[in-house]
């Protein structure tokens, strides 16, 4: 390919919006440009890349037994409806009603379609397990798109749908997508964390996420110095540095202590304020925060203040849910809660802090006197943590008052007791005791045992060997194809540009030509010639341009090898690794061999 006839339009300076690596390397090297917010176009250099992700990926997903299927962009709201999630999706699934004023979606995700295609041809436990993929577009109607193609509103994902008769079958095939990520990661030159969740307080849902190291990282990881734990910190759990008490434990604890008193505490806002005051610490007090929860499947028959609360299905064969529910949720003064543990525990879709007159209306006492003793209108969710204390100080639904000598089990009694615990560096591993650090990182891909859920509430149903009727277990994997693109460049750059690793590199070389004219142009062109006969692809740069141009532009594009043909040095050429300072002299006539067999020898070491 030469350089004349493609489209690569370099640019010298840093787009100021672009503010992490790969976002400003992708534009500058002309893989990519901006066409809104979070929607953009690859430029033939860039596409050339994506397509070898995208490649790597199908690769490993056939080997492992997946078939590619190519279902629409554009999907039925009827789908999402049978499942709930017309309801729960919220904001971010972007729908639309065509001419007939039938609503539509453009896929953020493909649970729902895998699921209404595959119900209709599935009749026999004969034909399962069956796992699907495709790669295509997907749209999320994200907030804040951001960092270019790593959070786009359209982008592209390898998700992948499997359905099994039994769960050792659905375990085999999760572990099978293990594998084949991890290879899709270790081809793509990338050094991944894969992250369990099941290491943690969720116990054994059966799930993997897999992390690289990002400093813009949406997510916290929670790793051990010692041992190989690894948990993102939604999900991590650490040792308690307290006594966990039961109801009864806590009581007999709460024996000597005096009885709880109401004190004044004018003026006085914040935790660190109140422990001056008090001159206690802050793991002494109970920390009540009001929460506002969306689509609550736990039931609250019998909680405080839930008698009144709507609860429906959003589907016929769907769980019930509360639409909306609020909560008290206590956790010990030092520590902070994990609103997606919390929204785990209480089965909701979303958690958030109610406002300011939710709390008002439920408290009756303005933010910041919210306390669990005498709190009637709201189920109170404890965190562990608050089992231990037995003479505490929190707030008494009253401005400007709080209690002392709270206790536990005497005082007050939970509606639930779970972990919300929001783990941090220095807390202490689970397993091994060590102490753990953070990282931040960027999720590229997440493999998970779903279960029934899909299944069972769009009613996908096949017989087994005696004739019985039973809904498929259900697993789904999914990798953002751009977003592993983008990682690759975060990983492989330096100060002058990208350094591809050579399976995902636009072109293996580049040739350039000091001056593409007579004897130089015959040798570019032989070696060119030569090259591709190999196998190789080669970038030919054949511009009319100054050398130090295109020894600029061939560093930020990052092709993994450079071969400079000038009339000084012919019948020899320069060779140069991109990740190298130096370049040596090798006769032309044996280079289009050595070459290709680096490339050979780098693509082996990748792909093996
Ligand atoms: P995130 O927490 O980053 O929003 P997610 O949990 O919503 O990710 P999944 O629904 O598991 O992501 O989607 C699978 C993969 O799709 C992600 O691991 C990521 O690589 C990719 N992905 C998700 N959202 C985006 C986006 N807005 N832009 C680019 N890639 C995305
Ligand atoms: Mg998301």
């Amino acid at each position: 390919m030469k350089f004349s006839q493609t489209f690569i339009p370099t640019l010298r300076e840093v787009p100021g919006d672009a503010v992490i690596v790969s976002h400003r390397l992708m534009l500058r090297a002309a893989l990519l440009r901006r066409l809104a917010n979070g929607l953009f176009a690859y430029l033939p250099l860039g596409l050339r890349s994506f397509r070898k992700v995208e490649q790597i990926i199908r690769e490993e997903m056939d080997a492992a037994g997946a078939l590619e299927f190519k279902p629409p962009v554009v999907v039925p709201g009827e789908i999402w409806k049978e499942s709930g999630r017309w309801e729960t999706m919220g904001e971010g699934m972007l729908r639309f009603k065509n001419r007939l004023n039938a609503d539509f979606v453009i896929s953020p995700t493909a649970e729902e379609a895998f699921t209404a295609i595959l119900r209709d041809e599935i009749s026999s436990y004969r034909q399962l397990p069956l796992t699907g993929y495709q790669i295509n577009t997907k749209y999320r109607d994200e907030i804040r798109p951001r960092y270019g193609v790593m959070r786009g509103r359209e982008f592209t994902m390898k998700d992948a749908y499997s359905y099994h008769a039994n769960e050792e079958s659905l375990e085999k095939t999760y572990q099978d997508m293990g594998r084949a990520y991890r290879r899709i990661f270790k081809r793509c030159g990338l050094t991944v964390i894969p992250v369990r969740a099941d290491t943690g307080a969720m116990g054994g849902t059966g799930s993997e996420e897999f992390m690289v190291e990002s400093e813009i990282g949406d997510n916290t990881l929670i790793l051990c110095k010692t041992c190989d734990y690894a948990a993102n910190v939604e999900k991590a759990a650490c040792k308690d540095d307290f006594e966990r008490r039961s109801i009864d434990e806590a009581k007999a604890a709460a024996e000597n202590i005096p009885s709880i008193k109401k004190i004044d505490t004018p003026s006085v806002k914040t935790i660190d304020e109140l422990c001056r005051f008090l001159k206690t610490g802050a793991k002494q007090f109970i920390k009540t925060l009001i929460y506002r929860a969306e689509n609550v499947e736990l039931d609250l028959t019998g909680a405080p203040g839930a008698s009144t609360l709507e609860r429906k299905s959003p589907a016929p064969d769907a769980p019930k849910m509360y639409p909306e529910a609020f909560f008290a949720v206590l956790i010990r003064g030092d520590l902070d809660v994990n609103e997606v543990k919390l929204a785990a525990a209480v089965k909701a879709s979303e958690v958030s802090l109610a406002s300011d007159e939710d709390v008002i209306r439920l408290t009756g006492a303005p933010v910041g006197f919210a306390g669990p003793v005498g709190l009637t209108s709201l189920p109170i969710i404890a965190d562990y943590s608050v089992t231990s204390i037995n003479d505490g100080v929190t707030g008494a639904l009253e401005k400007d008052t709080h209690y002392e000598h709270a206790a536990f089990g005497r005082d007050f009694e939970p509606f639930m007791l779970t972990d919300v615990r929001t783990v941090k560096a220095g807390d202490t591993c689970i397993h091994c005791g060590a102490a753990l650090y953070e990282k931040k990182g960027n999720e590229l891909g997440h493999i998970f045992k779903l279960g029934y859920k899909y299944t069972a509430s769009m009613n996908f149903t096949y017989l087994d060997e005696e004739g019985k009727s039973h809904k498929p277990a259900m697993g789904c994997y999914g990798i953002g194809v751009d977003r592993t693109l983008a990682s690759i460049i975060e990983e492989h750059h330096d100060d002058d540009g990208i350094v591809w690793p050579m399976t995902t590199a636009p072109f293996h070389v580049v040739v350039i030509a000091i001056k593409y004219d007579g004897a130089v142009k015959a040798a570019a062109d032989k070696l060119v010639s030569e090259l591709e006969t190999l196998g190789v692809e080669v970038l030919l740069d054949d511009r009319d341009e100054r050398p130090g141009v295109k020894f600029k532009d061939a560093d930020l594009i990052g092709i993994p090898l450079r071969v400079v043909v000038g009339e000084k040095n012919l019948p020899k050429v320069e060779v140069k690794r991109r990740i190298e300072k130096e370049n040596r002299l090798v006769e032309i006539s044996a280079a289009a061999d050595e070459l290709s067999r680096i490339v050979k020898e780098e693509l082996a070491a990748l792909n093996s």
